[in-house]
């Protein structure tokens, strides 16, 4: 049986109200304010008051994981570590409906559905561009209203457009969202595909922005064209990438994201679970894992469908949100001036420039920051070679 602390403790006498064997009393301290006291002789230790506290129980984050899929040729194709396919083939398996993003035939991100498990193909992988929720939102309703499971995934602010336009709960809807770092312009992203296609004088056939050959860490962007020729660069190299990763290029709104908490709108958030190589070495072999929270009981109900198509180890939440701080800071904090400056300029020329010459001029770091940048990666390469 345990109380709040003093300093948290609000006299809200939930826990006074509660007790079966009325052994708690509300009494003043010398200033006058009411707290509990307990009387040890009557007390069961049944614990209601302290699992009823609202105060300590506001702090009860959601169980977290360390999650591979055994599936290695699924896993190669997904970004982390490939949860979020055996999530939708568990509803596909229950005549259920999948929500997801996937390319367009102009490799314009778009949301859209399937309802067979080869058709999970065309979400898997991260594409880092904010995608077009068109009429998926009433696709999902309508399905719902049948009586159809639902998994709808998406990033944590689409999932709470969803809830809003719902506007009740269903029992069977589910929802995923992604720990996400923000949302790169359509327009960016359009600019960067037509200046891939000029430059290599063909269409691309497939484009993978986190390609994991050969290792997950650093990964790279892979454009296959139809004219049979392929283009890689490492995320440190490649322009849009770039751009995406020093934040120039995102969503006015993410940089006040509402939805960074851990009191999340989605019944199971996905991630990336960066830092695992120092939680839990047994669970990292640089070829993806995946982070999952488990927000609601109903998460966690398909959660345990799925135990055995996974490789799965419990993790303390702490740890991992540590190396995950976009799961719950807002980027206003983190948001330099400066990058205001080259985002404003960035906009403003995207439509003048050719893209190439847009990312020189509005991307490339001082000298400094660059060797800085390098004493980092090489750091990271001597702390996972001698983790193995
Ligand atoms: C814009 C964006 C930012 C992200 N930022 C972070 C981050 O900061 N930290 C982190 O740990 N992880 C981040 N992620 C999530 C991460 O990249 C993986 O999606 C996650 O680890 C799930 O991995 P998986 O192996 O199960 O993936 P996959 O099978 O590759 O996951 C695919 C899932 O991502 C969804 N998805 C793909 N692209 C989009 C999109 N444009 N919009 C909405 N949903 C999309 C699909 O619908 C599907 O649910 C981000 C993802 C996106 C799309």
């Amino acid at each position: 049986m345990t109380f709040a602390t003093k300093e948290y403790c609000t006299g809200c006498s939930a826990c006074y109200s509660i007790c079966p064997t009325n052994c708690i009393q509300m009494r003043p301290d010398n200033e006058g304010f009411l707290y509990p006291e307990i009387d040890m002789k009557k007390c069961t230790h049944c614990n209601v008051c302290t699992e009823i506290c609202p105060v300590l129980n506001k702090k009860k984050y959601p169980p977290a994981f360390a999650v591979i899929n055994n599936d290695e040729h699924i896993r190669s194709k997904s970004t982390s570590g490939g949860i979020f396919s055996v999530l939708a083939e568990a509803i596909i398996e229950q005549d259920g409906i999948v929500f997801g993003a996937k390319f367009d035939n102009d490799f314009v991100v778009v949301h859209g559905s399937v309802d067979t498990v080869e058709g999970i193909g065309v979400f898997r992988g991260s594409k880092y561009v904010q995608s077009v929720i068109g009429e998926t939102f009433k696709e999902c309703k309508y399905n719902l209203d049948n009586g159809t499971k639902v998994l709808f995934s998406g990033v944590p602010c689409q999932i709470g457009g969803l809830k809003a336009y719902l506007q009740k709960d269903y029992e069977n809807l589910l929802c995923v969202d992604l720990i996400c770092m923000s949302v790169p312009s359509p327009k960016v992203w359009r600019k960067y595909v037509e200046y891939k296609t000029k430059a290599s004088g063909s269409r691309p056939k497939t484009i993978v922005f986190r390609d994991k050959n050969p290792h997950w860490q650093p990964s790279s962007m892979r454009i296959e064209f139809e004219n049979n020729t392929v283009y890689t660069a490492a995320s440190n190299k490649d322009y849009y990438l770039r751009t995406f990763f020093s934040e120039i290029c995102t969503r006015k709104s993410c940089f006040h994201c509402n939805f960074r908490t851990l009191e999340r709108q989605s019944d199971i958030t996905i991630a990336d679970f960066w830092g695992i190589e120092q939680i839990c070495p047994e669970m990292y072999d640089n070829k993806g894992t995946s982070l999952v929270l488990l927000n609601s009981p109903k998460g966690n109900e398909l959660f345990q469908n799925i135990k055995g198509k996974c490789r799965i180890k419990a993790v303390e939440l702490e740890g991992a949100i540590k190396h995950n701080q976009r799961a719950i800071k807002s980027r206003e904090v983190q948001h330099k001036q400066s990058m205001n400056k080259k985002r404003q300029n960035l906009f403003a020329y995207l439509d003048v420039l050719p893209f190439d010459r847009l990312v020189k001029r509005y991307i490339y770091d001082s000298v400094v920051t660059r060797g800085y940048r390098l004493i980092r990666i090489c750091m990271g390469k001597i702390k996972r070679s001698i983790i193995k």
